[in-house]
C-alpha cells in the first residue's frame, strides 16, 4: 500500500485517541523506532520528544526489553491466572518490591493504567466496607488531575476542565480541592493548608480515598506542585483514616528526577497505581500495589475476595518485559539521567520564556513543558513537525517534551532547538493566518 492509501484508510477507518472520525488532519504513517528515534513510512526520521506518552523511557527497539519478551514467547505468552501462576509474576513482584516505599506489599496486575485505577477505587470501597465504615464511600481529588478514560476513573479526573466533562451527571460525583499551588518549589502556605484542612473536616466522614498524582499533574495541565503538598496531603488523610491513592502511572520509573514521584516527599501512600513506563513502553499493563493493612482488612472481612480478575491478569509477557525494563532503570540510573536531564531541557527551552505568546517555560526531571497564551493549531504544528525531523505532540495550550530518559545530549539538543525554530515558524504562520 502507498502512504497515500494508507492513510486514506487510516482517515476513514480508525479511530485515534481524542480525535473525531474522519479526523480533522492526517496522522502521519510511521514505518517502525528505533532507539530514540520514529521512522515514518516515507523515510522521515523524527527524534522522538514523547516517549510515546510517558512509556518508552529506554528508547525504542531496545535489544534488552526485545530479548525479553522473545524469551519469554517461546515458553508461553498466556496462561490464565485465576488457580496458576508463574515466574514471570513472582521475580516481577520482588522488582517491585525492590523500589517501591515498602508499606507496599501487596500486588494486583492489572490490564492498563485505568484499570490499575478503578482496581485502586475498589480497593479503597472495600476496605471501608471490611471496616465497617459503609459511608466512606466516596473520593476525593485535586482540580486538574487526570486518572484515566474509564468511568470511575473518569470521575476523579478535573471535573471542568477534563476530557470527560460531557458525559455531566452519569458520572459519579466525587468531591474536589484546588489544584495545588504551583511549583515544585512553593512553599506549602497557611492559607492552603487551612483550605485542604477544612475539606477534610467537612468531608472525611464519606471519603473512602484521595487520588493524586504525586509530584506532577499531567494530562490535566503539565503542572508540578511542591513535596510539602503532598506530605500534607498525606498526614490529613492518615488522621481522617482516608485512604490515600498515590497514582504513578506517569510519574513513575525516574521521569521526575527520583524513582517515584511520591520518593519525593518521603511518603508512603495507601495506595499506588503503575503502567506507561512499567514495561518500559512495550505493551500494555498496570499494577496497583497496596499495604498490608489494606490487603488484611479485606481479607478478614464477610467479602474476602477482592471482586476483580482481568482475563489478561498478570500476563507473563507483559510481566517478563516489565522485569527486564527494571533491570535497565537500575543499570542506567533512570532516575539520576531524568534529573540530569532537567538542566539541560532548562538551557534549551529558556530562549522562549519571553515570548510575548509564551505563558511559562518549566521543566521538573525529564519533562519540559513551553505553556503557551492560547491553544495550538494542530493541523498547522502537525504539518511542521516532518520538516524539522522530530515528533511532539502538543495539547490545548500545552507543548512539552518527555523524551526518552535515556536520550543523549547532542539529540536532546537537537530535539529541543529544532522544537524552538518549528514554534517561531509556527507563530509567524498562525499570526499570518489569523490576519
Ligand atoms: C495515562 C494515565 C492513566 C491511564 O492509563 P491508561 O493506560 O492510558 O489507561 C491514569 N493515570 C495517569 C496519571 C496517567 O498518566
Amino acid at each position: 500500500m502507498t502512504v497515500q492509501a494508507l492513510q486514506h484508510f487510516d482517515r476513514t477507518h480508525l479511530w485515534h485517541p481524542y480525535a473525531s472520525l474522519p479526523p480533522a488532519y492526517d496522522n502521519l504513517v510511521v514505518s517502525h523506532a528505533d532507539g530514540v528515534c520514529l521512522y515514518l513510512a516515507d523515510g522521515t526520521q523524527l527524534i522522538d520528544g514523547m516517549s510515546s506518552w510517558w512509556a518508552a523511557i529506554h528508547g525504542y527497539n531496545h535489544p534488552v526489553l526485545n530479548h525479553a519478551i522473545t524469551k519469554q514467547l517461546s515458553k508461553m505468552s498466556h496462561v490464565m491466572f485465576g488457580g496458576l501462576t508463574h515466574t514471570p509474576a513472582i521475580t516481577l513482584g520482588e522488582k517491585l518490591l525492590g523500589i517501591t516505599p515498602k508499606n507496599l506489599t501487596k500486588i494486583f496486575y492489572a490490564d492498563s493504567g485505568s484499570v490499575a485505577v478503578e482496581i485502586a477505587l475498589k480497593m479503597a470501597l472495600q476496605y471501608h466496607i471490611a471496616k465497617q465504615n459503609p459511608t466512606k464511600n466516596t473520593f476525593a481529588s485535586t482540580h486538574s488531575g487526570y486518572h484515566g478514560d474509564t468511568w470511575h476513573a473518569m470521575s476523579v479526573c478535573d471535573p471542568i476542565n477534563s476530557m470527560h466533562t460531557l458525559y455531566g451527571t452519569k458520572l459519579p460525583t466525587q468531591y474536589f480541592l484546588p489544584k495545588p499551588p504551583t511549583g515544585f518549589d512553593t512553599p506549602l502556605d497557611d492559607e492552603t493548608k487551612a483550605q485542604m484542612a477544612d475539606f477534610f473536616v467537612r468531608h472525611h466522614a464519606t471519603l473512602a480515598g484521595f487520588i493524586i498524582e504525586p509530584i506532577v499533574q499531567g494530562a490535566g495541565g503539565m503542572r508540578f506542585y511542591s513535596p510539602e503538598y503532598l506530605s500534607y496531603l498525606h498526614s490529613l488523610c492518615q488522621y481522617y483514616d482516608v485512604l490515600l491513592i498515590c497514582d504513578e502511572i506517569a510519574t513513575g520509573f525516574g521521569r521526575t528526577g527520583a524513582m517515584f514521584g511520591v520518593n519525593h516527599a518521603n511518603i508512603c501512600p495507601d495506595i499506588m497505581t503503575l503502567g506507561k513506563a512499567l514495561t518500559g513502553g512495550m505493551m500494555s499493563f498496570g499494577v496497583v500495589m497496596t499495604t498490608d493493612n489494606v490487603a488484611l482488612s479485606i481479607h478478614h472481612s464477610d467479602c474476602p475476595t477482592l471482586m476483580h480478575g482481568p482475563t489478561f491478569m498478570g500476563n507473563p509477557l507483559a510481566c517478563g518485559v516489565a522485569s527486564a525494563s527494571i533491570d535497565l532503570v537500575h543499570e542506567y540510573n533512570t532516575p539520576h539521567l531524568a534529573k540530569l536531564m532537567q538542566a539541560k531541557l532548562e538551557t534549551h527551552l529558556a530562549v522562549c520564556q519571553d515570548w510575548e505568546q509564551v505563558a511559562d517555560v518549566r521543566c521538573l526531571g525529564a519533562i519540559g513543558v513551553i505553556e503557551m497564551k492560547i491553544p495550538i493549531n494542530m493541523p498547522i504544528f502537525q504539518s511542521l513537525l516532518p520538516k524539522y525531523g522530530i515528533w511532539v505532540r502538543p495539547f490545548g495550550q500545552l507543548v512539552y517534551l518527555m523524551p526518552p530518559i535515556v536520550m543523549g545530549d547532542d539529540d536532546l539538543a537537537y530535539l529541543c532547538t529544532q522544537l524552538v525554530a518549528l514554534l517561531a515558524e509556527y507563530l509567524n504562520k498562525t499570526c499570518v493566518t489569523a490576519d
